[in-house]
């Protein structure tokens, strides 16, 4: 893999952090906040990241397996990010809404600022992004090996599941470490991410896929 993540990552953390304060400060000065404006405000925050880093980890799949016009693949990553951002928004208007009410009722109107705090922590944008950069760069790459597939005739390509393999691996992902799809768990059929902050990736087998014939 060889595109840039970090980037990718910044994007999203500092996007959705902007999202997060703006949210924390209006709730803070004014005791309430529009729930759908916020998960509005999420989507425009991930999704332009989210087709950059699906478009990217596309082409970067089909250079590597030497593919005819590598910058025509990557094609379904406005729609695959559209879909992706409009469920991690919900999913996060859901929690966050879950959690400023529990923090309004063992608060009083002195302490609620503080309260909250910990629900807007800098944290959750990294976690967002970690994953969600994860999440693209998986949905690229299986979108390229399947227009391969597609393309050569009864040909494969097998993703293969690789950890960081350092240290910091989880529980979750250290087994699966070199694990083609078949062996992977069915709740993780889709691939990484496998948890929040999963910076795991696939290989691919390359060495079964046979070239285009020239002029195809
Ligand atoms: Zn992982």
């Amino acid at each position: 893999m060889s595109i840039d993540r970090d980037k990718h990552e910044t994007e999203i953390t500092a996007a959705v952090l902007l999202v997060l304060i703006a949210m924390r400060d209006t709730l803070a000065s004014f005791g309430s906040v529009s729930w759908p404006a916020f998960e509005a405000s999420i989507v425009k925050a991930i999704e332009p990241t989210l087709v950059a880093t699906f478009e990217d980890s596309s082409i970067d799949l089909a250079q590597r397996l030497k593919a005819v016009k590598p910058e025509q693949f990557g094609g379904g990553a406005k729609q695959w990010a559209n879909t992706r951002a409009r469920e991690i928004a919900r999913r996060m208007r859901e929690n966050t809404e879950q959690r400023v009410k529990a923090a309004r009722e063992r608060s009083t109107p002195d302490t609620f600022s503080n309260e909250i705090e910990g629900v807007f922590n800098p944290s959750r944008a990294k976690t967002v992004a970690a994953s969600e950069v994860t999440a693209s760069i998986t949905a690229g790459e299986r979108e390229t090996a399947d227009d391969i597939t597609n393309k050569t005739d009864g040909k494969t390509l097998t993703p293969r599941w690789q950890t960081e393999q350092d240290s910091k691996v989880c529980p979750i992902c250290r087994p699966l470490h070199g694990l083609t799809e078949d062996d992977w768990p069915e709740a993780l059929r889709d691939g990484p991410p496998a948890h929040p902050n999963c910076r795991c990736e696939l290989s691919w087998k390359t060495s079964i896929l046979k070239p285009e014939p020239a002029g195809a």
